[in-house]
């Protein structure tokens, strides 16, 4: 993929710009709802970072100095690029199987039964090579930047095995290098027990804190390290040694918590100082106010919810009402949740979770590049940052929820250059 040097761009006229302004750190209680915005807004970049934001008649002379090339955003929302913080987005096939057998009303100890589940996806990371592997992924790359996604966390953990969790990561090094979109590295240490030690999960961790760990350090494969801390998963003890032993690696710990079943897990996130804790669907009350006085990020992922037929939601209105600093993801997986449009899942976060869409936008850009770490280069739209910026085709941010399932994004912009136009 070649990439031409990005020069400057005027972004005028736009209906509104969201600019997100404000401190590096995360949104939480009313701050979800402050999204900055600039009526007949307009932007320049510069290079690969913003130049000036503010009303589009106000930069016009600017732009003329620079040289920059205008694009006409009338009628539209300019906005931060969405940072989709939580994805499991390598793997070898997608599991639609499993989905008919579910939708006909088979369990998942069954369809796990029947040669489904994390280990099917397993099986077939296996037999994969690389070169196929990428060319899965880029595809998947590519319909996110359609959609207005611009970083995006992948995890490693269909590999189970730790030569298979090497092969992932290393195929998701290689695509770092060649994408225009920005991809953070998460190794899922712990995701379900290998076929091969079957009863001998103690066995497992152990291995995995001794061998893949310190190998994944050694190549810098990646910068955070995850567990699955869940009911018919991983214990908290377990998960609690794994997490410790990235750490001293350097890793950042982070952890899928609370999801199945009420464990302790988002206690451990915090205990830990994880950066995000994430789904936490069974949440005790207790649990919100912990969060709530913490540093961890909580990220909600209702398109698990939504694919799985599920009722409940996780309870974003409490853990916002608490002060938690609430972020949005897709939790991308061939399992439970195979959408990459996080504009269906600020839908989801609206009407299945009573978030305002000012709320949701929020949870999406700068409280998702939060849980990344990143709040000081990317999630808002401030001069000096990285221009990462989308371009949706309404003139009323509320309209990107209200008209749901449905790709409103007109352009993407990664780092100052265009890397998607619907034109
Ligand atoms: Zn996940």
């Amino acid at each position: 993929m070649a990439r031409p040097r990005p020069c400057s761009l005027f972004l005028r006229h736009a209906a509104q710009v969201l600019t997100l302004a404000g401190g590096a750190g995360p949104r939480r209680g009313a701050e979800l709802g402050e999204l900055g915005v600039i009526p007949r807004g307009g932007l320049l970049t510069e290079g690969e970072r913003i130049h000036r934001v503010g009303a589009s008649r106000s930069l016009e002379r600017e732009a003329l100095r620079l040289r920059a090339e205008p694009i006409d955003c009338r009628g539209c929302v300019v906005m931060p690029g969405f940072v989709d913080s939580h994805t499991h987005l390598i793997f070898a096939a997608s599991r639609v199987n499993d989905y008919e057998l579910r939708l006909r009303g088979k369990s998942y100890e069954a369809i796990a039964k029947a040669g489904g589940g994390i280990q099917s996806s397993a099986a077939r990371v296996r037999q994969a090579a690389p070169s196929r592997l990428r060319q899965l992924v880029c595809g998947f790359l590519e319909q996110l930047a359609a959609h207005g996604t611009t970083t995006v966390e992948v995890k490693s953990g269909y590999g189970l095995e730790i030569a298979q969790e090497l092969k992932l990561l290393r195929v998701i090094r290689k695509l770092q290098r060649e994408s225009p979109l920005e991809l953070v590295p998460t190794l899922l240490a712990v995701h379900a027990l290998p076929a091969s030690y079957n009863g001998r999960a103690t066995q497992y961790v152990e291995d995995v804190i001794r061998r893949l760990i310190p190998a994944v350090a050694k190549e810098k494969l990646a910068e955070f390290i995850d567990v699955f801390c869940d009911r018919g998963a991983f214990s908290v003890d377990d998960c609690r040694r794994v997490l410790a032993a990235g750490r001293e690696l350097g890793l950042i710990p982070r952890i899928h918590a609370e999801q199945l079943a009420r464990t302790g897990a988002a206690r451990l996130g915090i205990e830990c100082g994880a950066a995000s804790a994430d789904h936490l669907d069974k949440v005790s009350a207790a649990d919100v106010r912990a969060l709530a006085g913490s540093d961890v990020v909580a990220t909600l992922l209702p398109g698990a919810n939504f694919h799985l037929g599920l009722k409940r939601y996780p309870p974003a209105r409490q853990l916002i009402d608490a002060g938690a600093a609430v972020a949005l993801a897709t939790d991308f997986n061939p399992g439970t949740s195979p959408t990459l449009n996080m504009q269906f899942i600020l839908s989801l976060a609206c009407t299945q979770m009573g978030m305002t869409p000012a709320e949701a936008i929020t949870a999406a850009t700068i409280n998702g590049a939060c849980a990344l770490r990143r709040a000081s280069t990317i999630g808002s739209l401030e001069p000096g940052k990285q221009a990462d910026l989308i371009v949706l085709d309404v003139p009323d941010y509320r309209e990107i929820p209200y008209y749901f399932a449905v790709n409103h994004c007109a352009a993407t912009i990664k780092r100052g250059r265009i890397i998607h136009s619907r034109a």
